[in-house]
Parts: structure tokens; sequence; C-alpha cells
């Protein structure tokens, strides 16, 4: 196809101002903020073992991470639910959560009553375990649920007897010094692998017979294993604590204005025009190579 000398020197004059734009315009942004440098954690050798900043809270020898788990039977390195629940010593807010759980082999029961137990995050907010292989429910009650409160959004279950890992994003709710949620608890859950829950926004703690709903607590607390009367089998337990990355806001976000013809004298000019506080400190990273 030939071009139409008026469309040729249309695009001609596109081209022209694309490049102007591109070189002499749209610098690098910088954010102005200088970052700490994120502490280095060796991962395990592969996804469901433990990093090496993560706290084993059940690696198949004991239970002694946890407040009555000497009522627990501990069998061919997994624990099995007896008597009472399990309450971890440690109290934590914002948690990466690894758990693998198998329902029992034998199926007995149905719906609630096979293979029922579940993880309390902060010993109130639960995540369900429970036999949801083709084992008709509440679907806020199944697998992957948060109970009572939103079922997940597909059944990644395994057969039973078979081994299921949750791995669970979770970020406390913060109270307000007079009681009110200033942001509510948030869960992401991979059954799995499989994203079954998605930043959900959970209503308040679990409960059996109320409406959930929010009442003020401390900024950390247990983690919890239910015991439901059913042989559910847990191993490999670990847990790593959250924390945001840092950083000082040395100045307002700048763009970095390069010179046309670098010379080897000439040092790279800051164009503050688009900042909103401009500020003269030269402290941000101007030299960085495109990442
Ligand atoms: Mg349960």
């Amino acid at each position: 196809m030939r071009f139409q000398p008026i469309t040729a020197l249309r695009l001609s004059c596109f081209a022209a101002a694309f490049f102007t734009y591109t070189f002499a315009v749209a610098q690098e942004w910088k954010s102005g903020v200088e970052w700490n440098e994120p502490p280095v954690v060796t991962p395990g050798n592969e996804n469901h073992q433990p990093p090496s900043d993560a706290i084993i809270l059940f690696d198949g020898s004991s239970l002694e991470q946890w407040e009555g788990g000497k009522l627990w039977k501990i069998e061919d390195g997994v624990a099995i639910p007896q008597k009472a629940k399990i309450v971890s010593r440690q109290h934590f807010g914002d948690v990466q959560l690894h758990v693998e759980w198998s329902a029992p082999t034998e199926i007995n029961g149905t719906g609630q009553g096979r293979g029922n137990s579940g993880i309390y995050l902060m010993g109130k907010y639960e995540v369900q375990v429970l036999d949801s292989y083709d084992n008709a429910t509440y679907f806020d009650g199944q697998a992957g649920a948060i109970y009572k409160q939103t079922p997940p959004m597909v059944n990644a279950m395994r057969k039973p007897g078979e081994w299921n890992s949750y791995d669970i994003l979770f970020t406390a709710p913060r109270f307000k010094t007079n009681g009110d949620v200033e942001t509510p608890g948030f869960v992401t859950l991979m059954h799995n692998g499989v994203v079954v829950l998605n930043h959900f926004e959970l209503f308040g703690p679990t409960s059996y017979t109320e409406a959930p709903h929010y009442v003020p607590h401390a900024e950390k607390g247990p983690l919890e294993l239910q015991f439901h009367g059913d042989p559910v089998r847990f191993r490999n337990i670990w847990v790593r604590e959250l924390t945001p990355p840092t950083g000082v806001r040395v100045r307002a976000p700048f763009n970095i204005q390069k010179p046309k013809k670098p010379a080897a004298q000439e040092e790279p000019v800051v164009d503050d025009t688009a900042t909103e506080q401009p500020d003269t400190s030269d402290a941000g990273d101007q030299t960085d190579e495109k990442k």
C-alpha cells in the first residue's frame, strides 16, 4: 500500500512529535523516598518449606509451641486433634501462614460433621478446614471459607487422605483509641496453590450464633487450631510476621531532566517543575540505571 503524500506528511509530524516528547519531556520519574534495603530471606528449597525467617510451629516432632499441644496425638510426624483446641504460645498480627492438612482417609459423617477443624487467626477469625471433597454443606462453611462470612471462590479440595496446603496472608484489623474500626482485617488464601480468597474483608470475628461484628482487641493474638471431634491431620506449620518496607521521604517526587547531548562534564539537571513542594536537597539516587 502506498501512502498519499498528505498522509505521509502527517505521519512525519506525528513521529517528530513523538520523539520530541520521548527524549525531551518524558524523563525518568523518582519517588523522592529513600528506601531501606529489604532484609535478605533465604527461601526453602521448595515453596512449601519454611524460609529462613519463618517461625516453625510444627515440624512433625513436637507441639511445644502450642498451649494444649500435649492433648493432641502426634503420629508419624503428623498432629491429630484430640480433646480440645490448641493455641500458639506466640502471638501474631499480620502474617503469612503455611499449614498442611488432610481430611481423614476413612469417610465418616456428612456436611459439617466430616473432617472438620479450623484455623483461627488471632484466635478469632476462622479459616474453615473441612473435607469438602464431594461433601455437600452450606457454601460459607466449606473448606477455604471464612466461616459464615464468605465461601471460597472455587473448591480446590483434594480427596480424603491426600494432603492439602493452605497459604494464608492475613492483615490484622486496626482499632482507634475509641474502639472504632480504623481498618478491617483482610484474608487472602491459596488452597493447594489456587487463590480461593482474594483480600477478603472480614466482617468481624467468627461466631456460630451471632452476626459478625468487631470488638476491639490487641494488636497481636494467637493462632488456634480447632478441635471439632474429627481426626483431621496437620503437618508442616510455619508462620512469618509481615513488616512493610520502610523508607524516608527526602523530597517531593521529581523527574530527572537529562541533557539532550550529554557531555562528560555536565551533570543531569533536575526538573522540579512537576513537584508540589520543590526541595533543593540533593538526596535521592538520581543516577540509577533504568530498571
Ligand atoms: Mg471448623
